[in-house]
Order: structure tokens, then C-alpha cells, then sequence
């Protein structure tokens, strides 16, 4: 068959969930029997997401070709079971620069380059190949934002030009929110009509509308829809308010979703299924008994609201990780900074069964973290460390084991007197000329466990790969000084040079990585680190 492509756009507002509607869409066409993969179009001018504040955008996910991300990858990856490469994930940042950079090297063989048509051309070569690479049946791409931005409008453009290109193998589907006011007590069809209006003018009719709402549709809105927003009834799809993310697929299919997008491209289903997932949602439901985690961080707020998208890989994690040993987690967000203003509230972790200190930046915080760390490593709190929660835990243990006092890293004193945790040699002159963006050291990396370690009898196996984003190390020159006091390296680089994991001994579980271990747990493959710190949490 010919490469099928359906582009996803959002309407009424943003943060509905576009990316897991598209990750639902892969996954029922996945249990059809086709292969797919996912593309996120971004349409600010960061080349990627790397140098944004995560209050800002949510979390910077990984890939293992090392780019930094938009966190709805993440969903794709956990949805579609699925490494996703740099390839699928544009920003306009990154579209103009190469653009601007084939302008320079003679490319465009002497022609006046225009916005249009050589941006969304752009774009399109981007989305062929991704889709060629991945050598998937359906390649969806979902353009971030909402229609009637200008910011995405050459996104929008490019599904046009695909779509009369190739009609037989383009649809799109608009996701968008019916709202219920309250005081009106009736669903609401408008604002989505003016949405789909908007598209229109862009050239582009809706094949499918995910109705996003607190409730289903009833018959009357989808005749309005019907009506208002030329698609056939059915296309219209209820897409309720839920309460766990993985249910998505299943609501999806219970309006056929899968058989009429397949219909659409005269495609048959060859008749696998969804029971691994229907199980997974089973066991979600089952599960009632909780386990308690707290995370201790530092990005959590904006104006008025609690923001957990900074850690939306993590907090995934421990779902996956908790649902596997049949608990309910319940997570509760500590801001490291309380800690530093009362000490006496660190009595409060008593409560929780694990904590866990996820990656991090700069200084704010730091000392309410490093003073968590301690109190879960004296009181025999299970403890995972991610990334900077692992270089805390070396400083914490640095100072009040080994009795390094001001022990700390660079990126927070440059002038401790025992940089336990230093600066990576290739980032030095990095980070002195401010060449920061997309210059960590990212992705994938081997590390190597230490056969007598908590981590080793985790994963099972001896060499394992994972992702990386950070600019500091552990320093080697104390790595003997923390040995003899104690400190156990369970994983290391090949070559024996990197530390990437740390464990405290004669604990109910201390373990804490360089790496980010968060961004492969998968649902129905929970991460191993993940499922025993949880174990331990329960035991
Ligand atoms: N700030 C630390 C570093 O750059 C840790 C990064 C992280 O937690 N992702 O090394």
C-alpha cells in the first residue's frame, strides 16, 4: 500500500489532549494490523525543546538519537510501544533553519525561496521521510497549537498541499472541545463549528472530529456536527473526560474510530486486537490499594495552578511501575524550597512510602533536596534519584557520610572545595562560550552493572542502554574516598570511566541514576528500577 498520512489539528483550545488522541489513533490502527508512526509539529522558533523552562512547556523528553523533544513523543513512545526518532519531531525553528541553510549552500538552484511554497515543502520532505524511515502504513502528524494561530498556519498548508497531491492518501481530523457551562447545563456545538470554519478557510475540511468533552456525545450534537461541519454523523467521535489516559483507545473504538479511518482509505482490518490493553485498563481499574510517592521538585507552579507536565515521564513511570504490583499511586508534589524555609518539615516524609527527587537545573531548591535525600537515606525512605536527583544523593553522601563538608557541584558553587559532582570535560568550553542549545550530552549511552547490586537484579541483564541529558558528572577523584565509605557504583560506562548509577547499601532501596530511566517504562513494559523502587515502597 501506498504511505497513508493523517494530519491532526487541534480547535476551541489547547491542552486537550491532542498528543494522546494521537498516540490513541496509532495504537487502534497498530491493533489492526498496520504498522505506524507518529510525527509532533511544533510552531514556535526554538529549534527544539531543550532550552525552555518546563513550567513553560511541560517536560523536554529524550529520544535515543539524543534530540530534546516535545513531551507528547513521550506519549507516542508509550503508546505505539515504540522508539521515536529526532526525525519525527519539528519545531519552525528547525524547518526555517534548514530551509535558510539549503538557501546558503545553492539548493534552490538560483530561485527566489519563498514562505510559500518552499516552508511547508519543507516540512512535507520532513514528514515523507520520517514516514519512510519508521517504513510505517500510517504516518499521523499532529501540528501543535490550535487553528486560527498564525503560528501554525504553513503546517496547515503542507496537509493542504499533501492532501490535493495525493487525496487517496491524506485525511485530517480535527480534535476539539464541546463545553458544558454550567449555569447552561447543554453541550455545546459553536465553538467547534467556528473551529472548523477557521480550518476551512485554510482550504481543509475535517474527515473526523474527536469530540473532546466531560460527557459522550448524544444523537442531537452529532447531527449538528453532521450538519455544521460537513462530516458524516459517525465521524463525529466521542472522546469523554477519563480517568486514566489508556482508556483512550478503547472509548475511541467504542465509536468505531479504527474501521472508519480505514474505510476512508479503502483498507480492510486484518483483524488483531486490543486484549493486551483492555487488561491494562482492567488492572488500572482493579487496582485499589495505594502506594504513596512523593516528589520532591521545584517545577511545579504557575500562577495559581500545579503543573505536573514538567514531570509527566516520571509521573508515568511510577504509574506503570505501581499498576504492575496491583497499587493505585498517589503522588503528592513537595517543593524543595519549603524545606529549606522549615527545616522540621522534613518530619513529613515519614508519609510517604518512596520519594523520588527527579532531574532538575540551576540552584533554586537545591539545598531542600539535598536535605530530603538525607532524611530518606537516615530513615530508610526508598529513594530514586533521576539524573540531578543522583548527583544530590553523591553531594549529600559526600558531605554528611564522608564528611566533605560543602561538598557540591559547580553548576551550583564554583567554589566548593570538593566538586564531588564536575563539570563534563566536552562541556567545559560549552558552557563558557553559551553554546547551550542541544549541546548535553544526550540520548542513549551502554552503561554496565555491577553484578552485587540492587540495579543489576532489577533489570536482569548486565548491559543495558539509556537516556541521558545532563552536563555534569560525577567526579572520579572521589569515587575511591566514597567507596571506602560506603557508597556503592552499581553501573559505569563501558569503559569503566562514567559513573551512571549509585546505591546506598542496607536499604530498603537506595538507587540513583545519571541516567533517565523514566523515558522507557512503557505501560505495558513498566521500567525495572521503577517496578522495585515501587516494590520496595510497598514491602
Ligand atoms: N543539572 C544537571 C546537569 O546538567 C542534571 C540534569 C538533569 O537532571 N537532567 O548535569
Amino acid at each position: 500500500m501506498t504511505p497513508k498520512y493523517i494530519f491532526v489539528a487541534g480547535g476551541v483550545m489547547s491542552g486537550v489532549g491532542k498528543g494522546v488522541s494521537c498516540a490513541s489513533i496509532g495504537k487502534i490502527l497498530q491493533s489492526k494490523g498496520y504498522k505506524v508512526t507518529a510525527i509532533k509539529i511544533d510552531p514556535y522558533i526554538n529549534v527544539d525543546a531543550g532550552t525552555m523552562n518546563p513550567t513553560e512547556h511541560g517536560e523536554v523528553f529524550v529520544t535515543d538519537d539524543g534530540d530534546e523533544t516535545d513531551q507528547d513523543i513521550g506519549n507516542y513512545e508509550r503508546f505505539l510501544d515504540q522508539d521515536i526518532l529526532s526525525t519525527n519531531y519539528m519545531t519552525t525553528g528547525r524547518v526555517y533553519l534548514s530551509v535558510i541553510q539549503r538557501e546558503r549552500n545553492l539548493e534552490y538552484g538560483g530561485k527566489c525561496v519563498e514562505v510559500v511554497p518552499h516552508v511547508p515543502q519543507e516540512v512535507i520532505n520532513r514528514i515523507k521521510k520520517a514516514s519512510e524511515l519508521a517504513k510505517s502504513d500510517f504516518t499521523i502528524i499532529e501540528i501543535g497549537g490550535t487553528v486560527g494561530e498564525y503560528q501554525n498556519i504553513l503546517f496547515l498548508e503542507a496537509a493542504r498541499m499533501m492532501r490535493t497531491e495525493t487525496p487517496n492518501d491524506v485525511i485530517v481530523i480535527l480534535v476539539s472541545y464541546l463545553p458544558i457551562p454550567s449555569k447552561i447545563g447543554e453541550m455545546k456545538t459553536k465553538p467547534t463549528q467556528t473551529a472548523v470554519r477557521a480550518l476551512n478557510s485554510t482550504g481543509i475540511f475535517p474527515d473526523f472530529i474527536l469530540c473532546r468533552a466531560e460527557v459522550p456525545l448524544d444523537e442531537v450534537r452529532k447531527e449538528k456536527l453532521a450538519t455544521f461541519c460537513n462530516i458524516p454523523k459517525g465521524n463525529a467521535i466521542s472522546a469523554p473526560d477519563v480517568d486514566t489516559i489508556y482508556e483512550i483507545p478503547l472509548n475511541f473504538e467504542k465509536d468505531e474510530l479504527g474501521n472508519r479511518i480505514l474505510e476512508k482509505f479503502g483498507l480492510k482490518d486484518k483483524g488483531k486486537d486490543l486484549k493486551d490493553w483492555e487488561k491494562l485498563v482492567e488492572v488500572i481499574k482493579a487496582s485499589k490499594e495505594k502506594v504513596n510517592i512523593g516528589i520532591v521538585g521545584k517545577y511545579f507552579a504557575t500562577g495559581n495552578f500545579t503543573l505536573s507536565d514538567s514531570y509527566i515521564s516520571v509521573i508515568e513511570a511510577i504509574k506503570h511501575a505501581a499498576w504492575a504490583n496491583n497499587r493505585q499511586p498517589v503522588l503528592c508534589w513537595i517543593n524543595s524550597e519549603e524545606y529549606e524555609k522549615d527545616p522540621a518539615k522534613l518530619a513529613e516524609l515519614k508519609k510517604y512510602d518512596g520519594i523520588i527527587v527527579p532531574g532538575g537545573f540551576g540552584m533554586r531548591g537545591i539545598e531542600g533536596k539535598i536535605q530530603a535525600i538525607k532524611y530518606c537515606r537516615e530513615n530508610n525512605i526508598p529513594y530514586l534519584g533521576l539524573c540531578y536527583g543522583m548527583q544530590l544523593a553523591t553531594i549529600e553522601f559526600a558531605r554528611h557520610v564522608a564528611g566533605l563538608e560543602n561538598a557540591n557541584t559547580p553548576e551550583v558553587d564554583e567554589n566548593t572545595p570538593y566538586p564531588v559532582v564536575h563539570t563534563m570535560e566536552d562541556q567545559i568550553e560549552k558552557i563558557k562560550t553559551k553554546k547551550m542549545g542541544g549541546t548535553m550530552r544526550l540520548g542513549a549511552y551502554p552503561c554496565v552493572l555491577n553484578k552485587d547490586s540492587v540495579s543489576y537484579k532489577a533489570y536482569g541483564q548486565k548491559e543495558i542502554s539509556e537516556r541521558h541529558r545532563h552536563r555534569y558528572e560525577f567526579n572520579n577523584q572521589y569515587r575511591k574516598l566514597l567507596e571506602e565509605k560506603g557508597l556503592r557504583i552499581a553501573g559505569t560506562s563501558p569503559d569503566n570511566n562514567l559513573v551512571e548509577i549509585i546505591e546506598v547499601p542496607n536499604h530498603k532501596f537506595f538507587v540513583a541514576t545519571q541516567f533517565h530511566p523514566e523515558f522507557k517504562s512503557r505501560p505495558l513494559k513498566p521500567h525495572p528500577l521503577f517496578k522495585e523502587f515501587i516494590k520496595a515502597a510497598i514491602s
